[in-house]
């Protein structure tokens, strides 16, 4: 996944529009995700999920396209790295003042690159941190201005969400992201529409999941992380949506664990930056 990341992206709103969100105006609480997250878990979650909204068996199927990052029913996603050879590390809801700037430290102490899907309010708080991602090599992705449910958003207001991060981005960055993913990994038949409207590559989301957007020891993480092949794309965490300064020291701690083991056996690491147009239906596992 190669190619020019600093290309004209998709419009952007003034900076004096995107000021102003809170604590309060977001959907579910965060990436904790314990009963939105059913997309990472498997099927019995996902119909729990389901069942929980009223929906039906019947709605089965939408639901799951609307929650599994494999599902192509409602536009395509990226959940597979470019390279069979290659590992795509996903680093999801910073910059994190407590985390990041270590993340990048770890990173660039083994020659790995990953991508950064941050939350505009966050990159307003941190601009620096945001330019230091970009800065030391990494790409930069759009996971919308306040991390909402985009399931449940129109297609002006999923607009209004992904145009205040990259005006966000652009800022600090001068970088104009290609790639974005919905929070929770959650989308509707609206979302596809926009993002081809908008001249987005796509919506990237991953084929494994940490788990890790709690504070949690690391050893399960460490064990989680080593499920990692080649070709994956990884999610992780930094950040927190809705909470300054989370703790994601189990993330860090388990990086420290296997990004040496990982360079001791040649794996290669991907970023997400590919070219609008390149993107193609992901074939599902
Ligand atoms: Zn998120």
């Amino acid at each position: 996944m190669t190619g020019a990341a600093r290309v004209p992206g998709p419009r952007c709103l003034p900076a004096a529009q995107v000021h102003g969100a809170s604590r309060t105006d977001t959907g579910p609480r965060s990436c904790d995700n314990s009963s939105v997250c059913a997309r990472m878990i498997g099927e019995d979650s996902i119909l729990e999920w389901a069942a929980g909204l009223g929906i039906g068996a019947a709605a089965g199927l939408s639901a799951w396209a609307a929650v599994s990052p494999w599902s192509q029913l409602f536009g395509p996603v990226l959940s597979r790295a470019d390279s069979p050879q290659a590992m795509a590390l996903t680093f999801d809801d910073g910059p994190n003042p407590a985390i990041t700037p270590a993340l990048l430290d770890l990173l660039e102490r083994y020659g790995a690159r990953g991508t950064f899907f941050m939350i505009g309010r966050h990159v307003r708080a941190h601009p620096e941190l945001a330019r230091d991602v970009a800065a030391r090599g990494h790409a930069i992705g759009n996971h919308t201005e306040t991390h909402p449910n985009l399931l449940w958003l129109s297609p002006r207001r999923i607009r209004e969400e992904l145009d205040r991060c990259q005006d966000a981005l652009i800022s600090a960055t001068g970088v104009s992201p290609r790639w974005m993913r919905p929070p929770y990994g959650f989308r509707g038949p609206q979302l596809a529409p926009v993002l081809r409207r908008g001249g987005w590559a796509g919506m990237a989301l991953w084929s494994r999941a940490m788990f890790d957007w709690k504070p949690q020891p690391p050893g399960p993480m460490i064990r989680r992380l080593g499920r990692s092949r080649r070709g994956e794309i990884v999610l992780m965490h930094d950040g927190d949506p809705f909470v300054e300064g989370a703790d994601r020291t189990h993330v860090v701690r388990a990086l420290e664990h296997w990004l040496p083991r990982w360079a001791g056996a040649g794996v290669e690491f991907e970023i997400l930056e590919d070219e609008p147009g390149e993107l193609q239906p992901a074939a599902a596992d």
